[in-house]
C-alpha cells in the first residue's frame, strides 16, 4: 500500500498578503523608517516595496471603489501629491493583523499604539493604507507590482 502523501498545493494555505502604503503625509514627515520597523516587528515579511509618486490617474485607479464618494477628489489629489511607498506584506492573517496595527480610518477613533494614532493628522491624511480582504490584498499588490517582482517564499498565497 502507498502511504498518504500531502498534496503540495495545500501546503502553507494560511499565508496571506496585504498591500500597505506609507502615504505621502507620512513619507514627507520622515516617518517611513519607523513604520517599516513596525511592519517587521509585527512579523510581516516584505515581499515588494518601492518609492513612487502616483499620477492622478493611478491614484484614481487604485481607489476606483470610492469614485462616487464625496472625498474622492481630495483623496486622489492627496495620494498623487508627493511620493508614497507601496509594500506587499505577507504573514498569517496579514489583512486583519495589518488593519489592527494601523487602526481606525479616522485618527480620532484610532486606538492607542496604532500607526494612525501615532502618525495620522486627519481622516484623509492618515499615514497608511491597508487592504480590506485577502482577495483585495492580492489584487492591490498586483496593481503596484507585477507578480514576478514580488519576492516569493514558496508559500501558496491565499487570494480569494
Ligand atoms: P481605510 O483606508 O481605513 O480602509 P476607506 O477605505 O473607507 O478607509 O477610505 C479610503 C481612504 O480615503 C482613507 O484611508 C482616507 O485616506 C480617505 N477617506 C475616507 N473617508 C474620508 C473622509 N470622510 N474624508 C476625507 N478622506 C477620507
Ligand atoms: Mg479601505
Amino acid at each position: 500500500m502507498f502511504a498518504a502523501t500531502p498534496n503540495p498545493t495545500n501546503l502553507n494555505r494560511r499565508m496571506e498578503r496585504t498591500l500597505a502604503i506609507i502615504k505621502p503625509d507620512a513619507v514627507a514627515a520622515g516617518h517611513a523608517g519607523k513604520i517599516i520597523d513596525r511592519i517587521l516587528a509585527e512579523g510581516f515579511a516584505i515581499r515588494a516595496m518601492k518609492l513612487v509618486q502616483l499620477t492622478r490617474a493611478e491614484a484614481e485607479g487604485f481607489y476606483a471603489v470610492h469614485a462616487a464618494r464625496p472625498f474622492f477628489g481630495e483623496l486622489t489629489t492627496f495620494m498623487s501629491s508627493a511620493p508614497c511607498i507601496p509594500l506587499v506584506l505577507e504573514r498569517e492573517g496579514a489583512v486583519a493583523t495589518w488593519r489592527e496595527v494601523i487602526g481606525a480610518t479616522n485618527p480620532a477613533d484610532a486606538a492607542e499604539g496604532t500607526i494612525r494614532k501615532q502618525f495620522a493628522t486627519s481622516m484623509g491624511e492618515n499615514a497608511v493604507h491597508g487592504s480590506d480582504s485577502p482577495a483585495n490584498g492580492v489584487k492591490e499588490g498586483r496593481y503596484f507590482f507585477p507578480e514576478h517582482v514580488i519576492v516569493a517564499n514558496g508559500a501558496d498565497v491565499i487570494d480569494a
